[in-house]
């Protein structure tokens, strides 16, 4: 089992749903099992807003009101993160691609990267008002990343990070009006990337109401049997 674990080599993961669902979580499970990085757009660009980049200042007023940054702009910052070299044996892509553009962009840059293993597509579910709990109760640390929910998963001391007593911050896009934009946009934007990547048998829905570790065991099943269909592709 150890061995066949480290002959793993996890390829590209999409980690897709609406907002809420758990990607961030499950990524950072993911990350420590499999040994290759989280690229989440929604981190790299709340850095870019938080040292004022140019990308920053253009993101800024679009996070703050649920809609989603043009794709030119996320498809460049993203190719500037997959050419790092800690990419080669995979990496879980957290809300990315969120619009066809961006699929179209991904599917095209994988297939000219002939060395890559092929994508594969892993969509959590969760009920809207589940959702819209997580989303109200979430807490991240700045320090680490670690993330808490008030209602779900409280951190051991209120308002401070178990692992290394950081303030805990609430995100400014994680109210319940800017919900419904964001809502909004994934069902827009992003379903259509879900059903993309289910007609081309590179998806798996998985279902995202359960602790955290079982919905991890499910999505990492998901990986395994998706990464077993698609092998001599
Ligand atoms: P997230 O942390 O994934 O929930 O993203 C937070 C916000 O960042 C989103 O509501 C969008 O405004 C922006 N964002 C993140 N990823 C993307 C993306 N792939 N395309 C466009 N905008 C994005």
């Amino acid at each position: 089992m150890v061995a066949e674990q480290k002959a793993f080599l996890p390829g590209p993961v999409l980690l897709m749903g609406a907002p809420g669902v758990g990607k961030g979580t499950q990524a950072k499970e993911l990350i420590l099992r499999w040994r290759i990085p989280q690229i989440s757009t929604g981190d790299l660009l709340r850095a870019n807003v938080a040292s004022r980049t140019e990308l920053g200042l253009a993101a800024k007023q679009l996070m703050d009101s649920g809609k989603l940054v043009p794709d030119d702009l996320v498809n460049q910052m993203v190719e500037a993160r997959l050419a790092m070299p800690d990419t080669v044996s995979g990496y879980i892509l957290d809300g990315y691609p969120r619009t066809l553009a961006q699929a179209e962009w991904l599917d095209l840059r994988l297939s000219l990267a002939n060395d890559a293993a092929p994508l594969v597509a892993v969509s959590i579910a969760v009920e809207y008002t589940q959702l819209l709990r997580r989303i109200t109760g979430r807490l991240t640390c700045p320090t680490c990343g670690s993330i808490y929910n008030i209602h779900l998963q409280p951190p051991l001391r209120a308002g401070l990070c178990d692992l290394d007593g950081t303030p805990l911050q609430r995100r400014d896009d994680d109210s319940e009006a800017v919900f419904a934009g964001r809502m909004h946009a994934y069902e827009v934007q992003t379903a259509p990337v879900v059903r993309h990547y289910q007609e081309l048998g590179r998806l798996v829905v998985v279902d995202g109401e359960a602790e955290p570790e079982v919905v991890s065991a499910r999505v990492e099943a998901a990986v395994h049997g998706l990464r077993e269909e698609n092998r001599e592709h």
